[in-house]
């Protein structure tokens, strides 16, 4: 097991519905010397490719993406979830649905954060059905960056986003894959990677 799939085990609680809880160390009170350690093999796994900016969407991928963004010694900018129907003409906008809560919100960037030419590493928390990822490459694309690859902490295997985002042919890199856990006895199975 890695440094993080160990975490996980100690501290990870499961909830019914698909849900993996790690509140304790990064989704409500944050580790920092792990979060650290994301970050320097976020680095290592992508170190060839020339990014420019790491994308993330709030709130819970910030964190991490800071982390991220500090080795490669670039900008982090983090996509907006907004609330308001009109969406003025100086940002990319996309459309994501929520895995926790269920409901859909337009998420946006500036345009004056995101520019074409931008090298772009993708950096969340979690990847289930992969929605929150789609938004962020729509945006990327709407920008005229590209997506130098994609840096997930937790990916559910089972669930059906990593298939897609690895059909679209980008580089996803999860530092640990569940691909299976069950909510009675608390077991979680990791992936061989
Ligand atoms: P997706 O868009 O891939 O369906 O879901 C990804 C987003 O939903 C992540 O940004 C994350 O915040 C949230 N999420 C999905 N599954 C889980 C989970 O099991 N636990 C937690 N804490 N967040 C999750």
């Amino acid at each position: 097991m890695n440094f993080l799939e160990e975490r996980i085990v100690k501290d990870g609680k499961v909830k019914p519905n698909n849900v993996l809880k790690v509140d304790s160390f990064l989704n409500h009170q944050m580790d920092i010397s792990l979060m650290e350690e994301i970050g320097r093999e976020f680095h290592r796994r992508f170190a060839d490719k020339k990014v420019t900016k790491v994308l993330t969407i709030e709130a819970s991928g910030i964190g991490i993406a800071c982390f991220v963004a500090k080795e490669f010694g670039v900008p982090m900018v983090f996509a907006k979830k907004s609330h308001s129907i009109n969406i003025d003409s100086d940002v990319y906008v996309a459309e994501v649905e929520s895995f926790t809560h269920k409901n859909k919100n337009n998420v946006i960037v500036s345009k004056q954060f995101l520019n074409e030419g931008d090298r772009v590493l993708i950096i969340d928390d979690f990847l289930a059905n992969g929605c929150a990822l789609q938004g962020l490459m729509s945006i990327v694309s709407s920008a005229g960056a590209s997506v130098e690859g994609i840096g997930i902490v937790i990916e559910k295997g089972f669930q059906i986003g990593g298939q897609i985002i690895r059909n679209l042919g980008v580089q996803l890199e999860s530092l640990a894959i569940i691909d299976a856990m069950d909510a009675e006895t608390g077991t979680i199975t990791f992936r061989e990677q």
